[in-house]
């Protein structure tokens, strides 16, 4: 007879660790306890040596679906002759390094109870169980027990308390156990507010959906605005009340073949689909597919999504499974709205109706979105599904660190010893109400993780809300600041990705980023690590006439190209001649002309040049559609482009001139845009690996790692990865975290480690 005592750490809760350890020790007929901790699980357990061994293997090979076992430690304890196994409370007290479980979508056993009329959770819109349910959205403090979630206030009733407490029930130690007795209640509301009386208010809400009107829904991380997706006066009216002119717009499928009539997906993508996180997955969208041209205005692509709440299945059941828009409810680019009483006064005016329940949402979290590029998963955003689970570092971290991101797409992370928790997407920090839930959910994220940090990494932009916010920590809180330049974040961000002490090169294609030299950098070939890098050649710089007026009007890009190549512009800038001339005399004088190297401005312009967009309905997307026109030709050429100076002298520069002119020239031709597109991204390509290939020979180096929002563009990352691969060149793409600024501060506070390691702590600002 032997016991032991084991401590497992992961994440270990809220994912039915405990029933599991209880049917395992029970099936070897082995005594003792199991309970959740601040660290995650420990378990004594005593019997014979044999059946111990196989219990610890049993625990690592096999563990329930959902958990990720980091650690296990066991010591060796005196048996006390225990003769039954058993839950005991969880432990509060002691050391808390918590890993949170991510929310999880409905699993295949719960979605077949939900629809089975003999059973007693037949139709209930909060049906979940060891496997499935949120998590994450629901916690207010670990250790993840009820108690501690929002379904504190909802009191078991006898049946739901029987399955808890029975060992052999499937929702044994269910921490969000409920049924129609006993769990949260729907409630349907009309625009006023006033609640609507009806004995099913989700197929009362389906008729509303269904007769064109617009709804909004409460699901895991927020509320959705719902409408049908076929039906474009619908979809119009929903863009317009929610100030979203051009975004695309995610559609919810009810399974396979609702998801087959809009879009061809990929086994990838599918699979991607179908995953337990049930991120939203942009794919090819089908000439045929009845969906209202609004869902996504000149796009191939469609963010489709399967559903992931059982209130989403039964919607979907009671509309007749028609594709239904699913969107995050909130105004233009405010933070999407999770509480009910901001719901009414927020989307007043937006929503007919409300489907809403009392289980209140603990934390904000918008759906991810994602991917497929070369049967690898890119995250356009890492949301819902994936946060808060840590990125394991490959460095520990000599204290816990913040790193708070840049303006846009921004997420935030907290770092302690080798994991790095980055946040859900908190999106743009332009207005007032972005950055109030900014700061309210990093203490979140501090309370939750018990991470006091006590270094706080940020972008260099000085007017940055992200900035500005780090210095206050400072100031107030006496943390000491690490200021990283945003491409070495990029480039950070991959390195820590792939465990890489480096050095590379890093390719950072993007479109906005502060340079050490007030310059603004974007088209960046930098070498170097997480502790330090040197930019070894950059993108000509051109002006950007108006500064960021010049992102949201490309022409403009496109008429400094041309001026900088020493072409008349006139003849390919479809704008008023005053128009013309007050950008020219800006550039004549300099005025509120930042010079850039942006390659992501690249983009615009020769879009704007082929006639594309003229004017940009956000960041990226005349790239996108450029990207799109591409990919309607073969491959066809390429453009020319120069080296300005020696490879030996640093940095070197890419000269996109005589690019530009070609393009003038196939324009003169009367070449069409889609060749002129493909032509381009072939140029872009060939540019990337020939000037890797030059650095290679001066610096020696193999290693390339591809970062940047420009590099959501997969014709164009394929392309450059293809052509490296065939140099002899190691490449590494983002793929756990999205190679936009939604990964910056993965990559801060990566970097913000290796100088508080290499320098000490005293000297890391
Ligand atoms: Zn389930
Ligand atoms: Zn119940
Ligand atoms: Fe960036």
């Amino acid at each position: 007879m032997e016991r032991r005592s084991i401590a497992i750490d992961g994440i270990v809760q809220g994912v039915g660790f405990r029933p599991y350890v209880v049917d395992l020790a029970t099936r070897l007929r082995l005594a003792g306890f199991v309970r959740n901790d601040r660290s995650g699980v420990e378990i004594e357990v005593e019997g014979d040596a044999r059946a111990l061994d196989a219990f610890l293997n049993e625990i690592v090979v096999r563990p329930p679906p959902r958990a990720q076992i980091e650690a296990l430690r066991w010591t060796p304890r005196r048996p006390c002759g225990e003769s039954r196994f058993a839950i005991r409370a969880s432990q509060c007290a002691g050391v808390a390094r918590p890993l949170v479980a991510a929310d999880v979508a409905t699993c295949d056993a719960c979605a077949v109870d939900l629809f089975d009329s003999t059973n007693r959770r037949f139709r209930h819109p909060f049906i979940s169980c060891v496997d499935c349910g949120p998590r994450f959205t629901i916690v207010t403090e670990m250790p993840f027990d009820r108690q501690r979630t929002t379904m504190a206030r909802f009191a078991m009733c006898r049946a739901c308390r029987a399955e808890y407490d029975d060992p052999a029930d499937r929702r044994f130690h269910a921490q969000t156990l409920c049924c129609h007795k006993c769990g949260p209640r729907l409630q349907l509301l009309a625009a006023d507010g006033s609640a609507i009386e009806t004995a099913d208010p989700i197929v009362a809400f389906a008729a509303e959906i269904l007769a064109g009107h617009i709804g909004a829904l409460k699901g895991l991380g927020g509320f959705h605005l719902v409408c049908d997706a076929r039906n474009e006066s619908a979809v119009a009216a929903l863009r317009s009340r929610k100030r979203r002119e051009a975004k695309p717009l995610a559609v919810m499928a009810a399974d396979d073949a609702a998801l087959d009539a809009i879009c061809v997906a990929t086994p990838h993508e599918r699979e991607l689909l179908h995953a337990p996180q049930r991120p939203i997955v942009l794919a090819l969208r089908r000439d045929e597919a009845d969906i209202a041209p609004s869902v996504a205005p000149r796009q191939d692509r469609v963010g489709a999504m399967l559903p992931y709440t059982p209130l989403h299945h039964l919607l979907l059941d009671a509309v007749g499974r028609v594709p239904l828009v699913m969107t995050s409810a909130n105004l233009g680019e405010e933070p999407i709205v999770y509480r009910d009483d901001a719901v009414r006064e927020r989307l007043a005016g937006v929503a007919d109706v409300f489907l809403t329940h009392d289980r209140p949402i603990q934390v904000r979290c918008d759906d991810s979105v994602a991917m497929s590029v070369g049967d690898q998963t890119s995250f356009v955003r890492r949301s819902r599904g994936y946060a808060p689970h840590p990125v394991k570092l490959a460095f520990n971290c000599p204290e816990p660190i913040l790193a708070v991101g840049g303006q846009g797409k921004v997420t935030f992370a907290l770092a302690r010893d080798d994991h790095a928790f980055v946040s859900h997407h908190v999106g743009d920090l332009d207005g007032r109400l972005a950055c109030l839930a900014f700061a309210d959910e990093v203490e979140h994220y501090k309370r939750l993780l018990g991470i006091a940090p006590r270094v706080v990494a940020h972008d260099l932009h000085p007017d940055y809300f992200s900035t500005q916010y780090a210095q206050e920590q400072a100031r107030e809180g006496g943390a000491r600041l690490v200021g990283v330049q945003h491409h070495h974040a990029h480039l950070a961000s991959c390195l820590a990705e792939h465990r890489l002490a480096g050095p590379a090169l890093g390719v950072i294609f993007d479109g906005t980023g502060w340079g050490p030299d007030q310059t603004i950098w974007g088209g960046e070939f930098l070498i170097g690590d997480c502790g330090d890098f040197t930019r070894v050649a950059h993108l000509r710089q051109v002006a950007l006439p108006g500064g960021e007026q010049a992102v949201r009007e490309p022409w403009r890009v496109a008429l400094a190209k041309l001026r900088d190549a020493g072409l008349a512009p006139e003849r390919f800038i479809r704008r008023p001649a005053t128009a013309l001339r007050v950008v020219e005399r800006m550039l004549d004088r300099g005025l509120n002309c930042p010079l850039t190297s942006s390659a992501g401005r690249l983009f615009d312009a020769v879009a704007a040049l082929v006639g594309l967009r003229d004017t940009a309905a956000y960041e990226g997307e005349p790239a996108m559609a450029f990207e799109q026109l591409a990919l309607r030709e073969r491959p066809a050429g390429e453009y020319s482009f120069d080296f300005e100076s020696a490879a030996d002298s640093t940095p070197l520069t890419i000269d996109t001139r005589p690019l530009i002119a070609d393009v003038v020239g196939d324009l003169a031709r009367g070449q069409s845009a889609a060749i002129i597109a493909r032509r381009f991204h072939s140029t872009v390509a060939a540019f990337v690996a020939a000037t890797c290939q030059r650095l290679r020979q001066a610096h020696g180096i193999e290693r390339v790692a591809l970062s940047g929002g420009v590099f959501m563009n997969r014709l164009l990352i394929e392309d450059v990865q293809e052509r490296l691969l065939t140099a002899g060149f190691q490449v590494y793409k983002q793929s756990l975290i999205p190679p936009n600024d939604g990964g910056l501060a993965l990559g801060q506070l990566a970097v913000a480690a290796a100088r508080m390691a290499s320098y000490g702590n005293s000297k890391c600002v």
